[in-house]
């Protein structure tokens, strides 16, 4: 019996301390891929709690050069460096990204790596660029990418087609904008920023940030006519009513299926 699985490590946005920036993985069938990897160190602890061994990690994607998704990377790219080193890696890792990001990547990965890691770069690590509508493959699975249009710097969501010919969409960490339209629109899964309550809007100003909040988010799955609705990337001074006030909120004017997960929540997607 085949299996798909969301695994998610963080659910924070960048300032968060009481959570993990936003970051998840993917099992397919034993195989998995990671988006994202949050802004340091913390990367390496939620694999390990998660239970995700790198050496079945062999691709990952990054949606933006933001330091809560990218800083990670490096960390990861140690990681994968120091096993090659110690033959517990067979084959190579690929990072796919659009080019601003690779570049982000290659240039901190040079400049704070050592050369017997950095060197690697090339060799079995690649940070390989990708453009817009383009299509590549990750742990055995179709993703197009797109660029999200954002107003801040270049941010790249994606469609993955799961193996059941589901759609899973996540729109990165802003707002979504019509350009999407048909990435997201009738999604079985949409991954999308609610970044606190739309009660609590004058505490956390998520407009003036550029992000949404649960109510937005669930008038937009409606509206899409997404099937399952995933809620990330949102402030942490609720954690312990996170999940039945954001579903609340959401369900106002969302009939799917609403996910608020928590750190390490993993969630069975096929
Ligand atoms: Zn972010």
């Amino acid at each position: 019996m085949s299996h798909t699985k969301l695994i998610i490590l963080g659910t924070g946005n960048a300032m968060v301390t009481k959570c993990f920036n936003t970051c998840f993985a993917i099992e397919n069938e034993d195989k998995y891929m990671l988006v994202d990897a949050g802004g340091g160190n913390g990367i390496l602890v939620q694999m390990e709690k998660a239970k995700i061994p790198f050496e079945k990690l062999h691709e990952m994607f990054v949606t933006h050069g933001h330091t809560d998704h990218i800083i990670g990377v490096v960390w990861v790219i140690r990681k994968i460096a120091t096993m090659m080193r110690q033959e517990k890696y067979e084959g190579d890792f690929t990072i796919y990204c659009h080019d601003l990001s690779a570049e982000i990547i290659k240039s901190i990965a040079q400049m704070t790596l050592t050369k017997k890691f950095s060197s690697l770069i090339g060799d079995r690590i690649h940070v390989v660029e990708v453009k817009d509508g383009e299509q590549i493959v990750l742990a055995g699975m179709k993703m197009k990418v797109f660029d999200i249009l954002s107003t801040k710097d270049k941010q790249f969501g994606f469609t993955l087609d799961l193996p059941n010919g589901q759609k899973f969409t996540c729109l990165g960490d802003e707002p979504y904008k019509e350009h999407c339209e048909s990435y997201a629109k009738n999604a079985d899964w949409l991954l999308c920023e609610a970044f606190c309550l739309y009660e609590h809007r004058d505490i956390f100003k998520p407009y003036e940030k550029h992000h949404s909040t649960a109510l937005d988010t669930g008038k937009l799955a409606e509206e899409l006519k997404v099937k399952n609705l995933l809620m990330y990337h949102t402030e942490d001074k609720n954690l312990d009513i996170r999940k039945e006030a954001y579903t609340k909120e959401a369900r106002e004017n969302f009939t799917g299926n609403i996910y608020v997960p928590d750190d390490l929540e993993e969630i069975c997607i096929y």
